[in-house]
């Protein structure tokens, strides 16, 4: 039996089916006002951004059986940016089934967003910023949000790794329970503890999604071939080891979608990263700029004005690749229930003057040592963080080399060289077991 609420959503629905003659003829007269339509689908969330010359005012109602969010636009009628959402859906879209959009009244146009699973939906609105105009967005988060470390121990498990139980001590930190230990075997000796550590680098791609990052002269987007990087990186990280602890990438974005800044930072603690780099490839004020930089942390100011320059512009991802800000204003405040961060900060050094090396070997560097600024993303305190400007994208000789597999290769090699070598020095702790 229909709801009240169902049974109004439903009558309107038989009329709107795309490609339906009266819609044609309300195409034709249409007032326009709609710039674009972008689909980003991912396992994290499916965001739907419709940009417009003026903000967009809508009415929605989320139906949960079956799951499909309906979504009333005021003030415009059906144009063919709408009517090109239906094809933009793909047929693989974790979230969206399928769209249909039509003419509800004269200036009301109805979306309707036909679900494959049950999804928590967050609609807002976003002022212009960088090129962008006004933006209403529509993003769709799975009802059970998927934690970073199931997404870690899945991607172990398809691919086993050469070390006894390290899986064993993430699912026993996943279910809160301590991993069975069975009778008369006498547990592990610390040795044997230390032996088996997992190693886990949390590999951040910058930018994605509704964020491009710099764009180079020949059109290039920072954030593909960072994340052209990221994978290649992931890959030579799998299965090296040293001394006999297994090393595993995670990636804090998979694919082409954003995710915002204090996120990203979340991801790699939730799943006890031993280290974080994020991946960039920005641009500068001067198009000469050129050369590789390593980023880490400062609490007291950056080390030059272009250090600082850079990490405002890093810091501003969040607004372009569009935030929810009452989201924001909730996790921030969490987040910033702040320790000291020196000791991040000390090691983060240590592990950036071995970068610096190991890429300053096969690259130019745009300076010879480890820079200091205030950036968002280095923020977790109980993580060497650093990020790495793999070279400067508005550079047009640079642009054609981060489009290089061969540099990406002999890049993302180096920064292997920089891990082993950090942790050479500084072999990682026992994890913690509760057997
Ligand atoms: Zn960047």
């Amino acid at each position: 039996m229909f709801t009240r609420r169902q049974a109004l959503f439903h009558l309107p629905y038989t009329a709107l089916l795309l490609g339906a003659p009266e819609l044609a003829r309300a195409a034709d007269t249409s007032s326009a006002g709609i710039l674009a339509v972008r689909v980003w689908p991912a396992l994290d969330y499916t965001r739907v951004t419709i940009e417009s010359d003026i903000p967009l005012t809508t009415k929605q109602v989320f139906v949960t059986d079956p799951p499909r969010l309906a979504l009333d636009i005021m003030g415009i009628d059906l144009n063919p940016e709408l009517k090109e959402l239906v094809a933009k859906v793909k047929s693989d879209d974790p979230f969206i089934q399928g769209v249909r959009v039509g003419q509800n009244a004269p200036g009301v146009v109805r979306l309707v967003l036909d679900l494959k699973q049950a999804a928590k939906p967050q609609v807002f609105l976003l002022t212009p910023v960088a090129a962008y105009h006004h933006r209403l967005v529509v993003d769709l988060y799975p009802a059970n949000p998927i934690d970073p470390l199931d997404a870690l121990i899945a991607g172990m498990k398809k691919s086993p790794t050469p070390a006894a139980d390290p899986l064993g001590d993430l699912i026993a930190e996943k279910t809160k329970k301590p991993p069975q230990v069975i009778a008369n075997v006498p547990p592990p000796t610390l040795s044997r503890q230390a032996a088996d550590r997992l190693i886990i680098i949390a590999i951040d791609a910058g930018h994605g999604g509704e964020d491009p990052g710099a764009i180079g002269p020949a059109g290039t987007k920072e954030k593909d071939v960072v994340l052209q990087m990221a994978l290649l990186l992931q890959n030579k990280i799998n299965g090296q080891s040293i001394a006999g602890n297994t090393m595993r990438a995670f990636l804090t974005r998979d694919g082409d979608y954003f995710v915002p800044l204090h996120q990203r930072v979340q991801k790699a603690q939730r799943v006890k990263a031993d280290l974080f780099l994020s991946i960039h490839a920005d641009a500068f004020f001067t198009p000469t700029a050129r050369g590789a930089s390593v980023f880490a942390l400062s609490d007291k100011g950056a080390s030059s004005s272009a250090a600082r320059w850079i990490a405002d512009k890093e810091n501003k991802a969040d607004s372009v690749g569009g935030l929810n800000i009452k989201v924001k204003d909730v996790e921030v405040k969490r987040a910033l229930l702040d320790m000291s961060q020196a000791a991040q900060i000390k090691d983060s050094l240590t592990l950036g003057d071995g970068m610096i090396t190991e890429i300053g070997s096969m690259a130019k560097l745009h300076k010879g040592k480890v820079e200091q600024a205030s950036f968002a993303v280095l923020k977790a305190p109980d993580i060497p963080s650093i990020l790495i400007e793999t070279a400067f994208i508005s550079h047009p000789e640079e642009e054609q080399k981060l489009r290089d597999p061969q540099y990406q290769d002999q890049l993302t090699s180096a920064v292997l060289r920089g891990l082993t070598r950090y942790f050479s020095k500084h072999p990682p702790l026992a994890r913690n077991r509760s057997v």
